[in-house]
């Protein structure tokens, strides 16, 4: 838990809660670690759908090569925010008026989900733009079982199937096509993996993607393996082991002396920069069972309903109690903490332990920095928006180059 969080977050009125946290200073600190444990050869982009605020972005800019954008308006958006980076242009379904729209603000950089979109894209491109293929590969080790997002490896809307790749490539050697410039395979299949898990995917892309080149007689300078590596919500001390995935992919690169990976995370570098900080309204004691009514709920922060989990959090007593009835207070030692909306959904953790928890404390919800408010379906009810605060100094936003 970050000081400065807690005491910021302490430091709240309670008509200023609920209110979204971030630490930029943890999450600049964070991103340059990861950066350091990666090859030279190895490019980093930031999957802008997992945290898009502006302030997020410009923080991460001094780590990351570039931004992966999913859609026209993560293009405008990121595109303002951090007006010089790189992007890379991915998702299912780009519309001719997006395509054009990328294209007008210059990105050189596309992953194609189909040979409509190839089509597509190829028609409207006056300047070369360098295309990687998506291909939702059969990954056979197993590491996609586990997880609960996979996006490849089985049917889904994402990618080429492998069997079209190769019509795609063809394609991409006739009379129209000049200006795509092929320049390997991309495969996102999964989010949650670890990093053994992360590493066999990889290399099983990369010889995928090798082998693909070898039956057309092209060397691919670059394969990106996607995003996905894991966040566990169970337990916020256990991090992705970025230094083993780097050494992993040091050893895959040195089979490939002329290969650029790259790889697009979003959850893995802005989970742990924010916090969401709530206090509680009412406490109840429902059939046996403890349940706390936070200001807020799973309008603000979607993310343990989607994901059927506990979101981590701390609680801070506050001893104050200015009524003159009873402190409404948990008695059983667990607790049910539960959101203001009318829906049994409406769940941030389920049966929690804690020592007490009374009606006026506060509750700080770590792990808020990834596919939290911006999935999160906040008109549902009409309850008023969360504040935002962003801790450390936006101006060392980082490098330019
Ligand atoms: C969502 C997504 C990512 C990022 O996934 P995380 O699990 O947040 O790391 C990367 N690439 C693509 C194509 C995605 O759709």
């Amino acid at each position: 838990m970050s000081a400065r969080v807690a005491r910021h977050a302490a430091a709240l009125t309670s008509s200023q809660l609920p209110s979204y946290i971030y630490d930029l200073d943890a999450l600049r600190e964070h991103s340059a670690a990861v950066r350091a444990a990666l090859p030279a050869r190895v490019e980093l982009y930031y999957a802008a759908k997992a945290n898009p605020e502006p302030q997020v972005l410009a923080a991460l800019r001094g780590a990351v090569d570039g931004y992966e954008v999913s859609s026209g308006g993560e293009l405008a958006h990121v595109r303002a925010a951090v007006p010089d980076a790189r992007l890379a242009f991915g998702g299912p379904g780009k519309t001719p008026d997006e395509i054009a729209a990328a294209l007008r603000l210059g990105v050189r950089r596309w992953h194609v989900e189909s040979e409509h979109e190839l089509r597509l894209l190829a028609a409207q491109a006056q300047q070369p733009v360098d295309v990687l293929l998506r291909a939702n590969l059969p990954v056979t080790s197993g590491a996609l079982d586990s997880v609960a997002l996979a996006m490849g490896g089985r049917p889904t809307p994402f990618g080429l199937d492998p069997a079209r790749v190769a019509d795609c490539v063809r394609l991409l050697g006739t009379p129209g096509f000049e200006l795509l410039r092929l320049r390997g395979v991309h495969a996102h299949l999964a989010s949650g993996l670890d990093a053994a898990e992360q590493l066999a995917v990889a290399a099983q892309v990369v010889r995928w993607s090798a082998e693909l080149g070898a039956r057309h007689g092209i060397e691919f300078a670059e394969v990106n393996v996607g995003g996905g590596m894991a966040v566990d919500y169970a337990d916020p001390q256990a991090r992705f082991d970025w230094n083993a995935f780097g050494a992993g992919l040091a050893e895959l690169l040195a089979q490939h002396p002329g290969l650029t990976l790259r790889i697009e995370p979003g959850r893995a570098l802005t989970a742990y920069c924010g916090w969401y900080a709530s206090e509680v309204l009412d406490v109840k004691q429902s059939h046996g069972e403890d349940f706390a009514v936070l200001r807020g709920g799973t309008h603000h922060l979607r993310t343990p309903a989607t994901r059927g989990h506990d979101q981590p959090f701390t609680v801070s007593p506050v001893a104050d109690w200015p009524r003159p009835w009873p402190r409404p207070a948990v008695t059983t030692g667990r607790v049910t903490l539960a959101g203001q909306l009318c829906t049994p959904k409406d769940v941030l953790a389920r049966q929690a332990p804690v020592r007490a928890l009374r009606a006026g404390d506060r509750v700080l919800f770590a792990m808020a920095g990834a596919y939290a408010w911006n999935i999160s379906h906040h008109e549902f009810l009409m309850h008023p928006r969360p504040g935002f605060h962003f801790l450390g100094s936006a101006a060392a936003a980082g490098r330019r180059s």
